[in-house]
This record gives C-alpha cells, structure tokens and sequence, in this order.
C-alpha cells in the first residue's frame, strides 16, 4: 500500500523539523492566509543577554546587590528575560538570594520574597516609572533594548537593559510568508512599541500590535480572523498560549519555549528554524492536492 498524502506530509514535516500533532491540523495548515509572529523567542533568539544595568541614583543598592535580588525573583521563571537576569548573576560571580515565594503574571513579569524584601522585575508598561526610572527606561528603549523595572519593597531600584538577536533568516521568512498567504504578517508582542517597531523594520513587517496581555493577542487573532483570515501563530511564551489555542492554527516555536506552549499547539518546531514555518504551510497545500 501507498501512504495517504497527509500521513507522508506528516513524516515530511518531520524531516523538516516540525512536529505535526494530528492529519486535521496537516490538511489545515495549508489554509492559512495570514501569520502572526510573537517577537521574543520568535522573531529573536531568545536567548537575550542583559546589556546594561542602570542602578537608579536614589538607590541604596549597588549593582551587586540588584542582581541577586532580580536574580532570586527570576529563578523559577522560564521567560526568556528571566534567563537573562539570572545569567547575568551567574556571569557576575553573584549567587541569586533566597526565594520564599514565587508569582509570574504572564506578559508582566514576576513577584517574589527574595532574602526578605518584596522583589518586583518586569515590564515597565505595568510599573509605571516616574523620575530617573522613566528616563532609564525611555533611553533604554530608542537603544533598541527591552527595559525591565526592578522593584524592590515598592521602591523602583534599577532598569536593566536586554538585548536580544534576530534569529537567522527572519526577514526571509516573514518575505516568503507574505508571498504565500498573500497578507501581510503581523507582529503580537508583549514587549514595548519602540523596541517591536525597530525589529518589525528590520524584518519588513509593517503591521505590529505592542505591549500586548495574552488576552490582548487573543483579541488581535480574533480580529484578523474576523476579518475574514485564517491565522496561523507562531509563538514561544506561556503568554502566547491562549492565542495559539485561539488561531485556525498555532505552532510553537522551538522546544525551548515554555511547556504550555508546545502543548497548547496544533504543531511544535523542533528544530529551531523559522523557514520551518512556511515550509510546513507548502506542504501541506501539496498534499491538499492530492486529497478528494
Ligand atoms: P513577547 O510577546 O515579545 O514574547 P512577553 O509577553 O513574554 O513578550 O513579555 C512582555 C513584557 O513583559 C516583556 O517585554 C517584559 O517587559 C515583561 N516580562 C514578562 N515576563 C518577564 C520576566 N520574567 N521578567 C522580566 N520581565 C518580564
Ligand atoms: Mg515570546
């Protein structure tokens, strides 16, 4: 016997690198017509590395002390960001403080009781700095960088400064995609206007949605959907999962990303390419063909 077009279209997309989860989702990833990208983890490495730590002046803490405080709140986070902060600690010779307990609000950031104090790190959308900290922030962000608030016992201390790298072949992909859905993809971040219109640029995408909740990117899917668009998005974060269970199809981008992610997902990239994307999508339209 010969195998049916979608099951060889499975074991295809294997061979390229993606997990298809069932024949339903192989048949109707090739009708998507419009992409959503997420952007840290996604469109960028996700492997950021703090640049900068700008320890605010009214602060009595020094550099060291932010570190281990950020890195203790951070340590059981497994955002990206949150990577970031603790390597940065580890590269520093700094051991991150002792955690009592742990809260992470998807798209925001974290809370935690770290060697006793009240240890705040996240999005400065949701802090809301004044003074020194705004200006930190604002200068941080025209760089190119996610700012990220340290917050310790209420009192604003420091803003670090995250870097992260385009993957390889971004703009390729976004161009393939736009060529084979004939619709211009769109960028859903959590992360702030500035730093997502600067990659988008980079990238060539025009249409991107910033300082998004995971409800919020929800919304947006529902939009583009209502719009008459069959979306597929792509997306790392736990922050990403209520979009991706939202979405005609929702593919999870490399099995670093979170564990809701991949399994939240109709199809999970397992080799961390994002030229995956639209080949699964090719695919999948050519065992369409095949089947009546
Ligand atoms: P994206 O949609 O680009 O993947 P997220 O929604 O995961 O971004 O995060 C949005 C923003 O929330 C980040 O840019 C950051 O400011 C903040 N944030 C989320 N999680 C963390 C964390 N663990 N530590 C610090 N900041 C965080
Ligand atoms: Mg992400």
């Amino acid at each position: 016997a010969t195998m049916p077009p979608l099951l060889s279209a499975i074991a295809n997309a294997g061979r390229h690198g993606v997990l298809v989860k069932s024949a339903v989702v192989m048949e109707q990833v090739g009708a998507t017509d419009r992409v959503a990208f997420d952007k840290t983890g996604t469109l960028t490495e996700g492997t950021p590395r703090v640049a900068e730590v700008r320890v605010l002046p009214e602060s009595e803490l020094d550099e060291e002390r932010v570190l281990r405080l950020a890195a203790g709140a951070e340590h059981r986070s497994e955002h990206p960001l949150a990577r970031a902060v603790v390597a940065a600690a580890t590269e520093q010779g700094v051991e991150p403080g002792r955690v009592d307990e742990f809260t992470s609000t998807p798209g925001r950031g974290v809370t935690a009781k770290v060697d006793g104090h009240v240890v705040q790190v996240g999005s400065p959308a949701h802090h809301v700095p004044e003074g020194d900290a705004a200006h930190a922030v604002a200068e941080l962000e025209e760089a190119g960088r996610t700012a990220v608030v340290v917050v310790v016992d209420g009192t604003p201390v420091a803003v670090l400064g995250i870097a992260d790298r385009l993957r390889a072949g971004a703009a390729e992909t976004v161009a393939r995609v736009r060529e084979l859905t004939g619709a211009a993809p769109v960028l859903l971040t959590g992360d702030n206007a500035r730093a997502a219109q600067r990659l988008a640029a980079e990238v060539g995408i025009q249409d991107v949605r910033a300082g998004l909740l995971p409800q919020d990117k929800v919304a947006a899917v529902r939009e583009l959907e209502a719009a008459g668009r069959k979306t597929l998005v792509v997306g790392d974060g736990v922050n990403d999962a209520p979009a991706l269970a939202a979405a005609h199809m929702g593919v999870a981008m490399g099995l670093a990303g979170s564990d809701l992610a991949l399994e939240t997902a109709d199809a999970v990239v397992v080799r961390d390419e994002l030229a995956t994307i639209p080949a699964v999508v090719a695919l999948s339209r050519r065992a369409r063909s095949f089947v009546v």
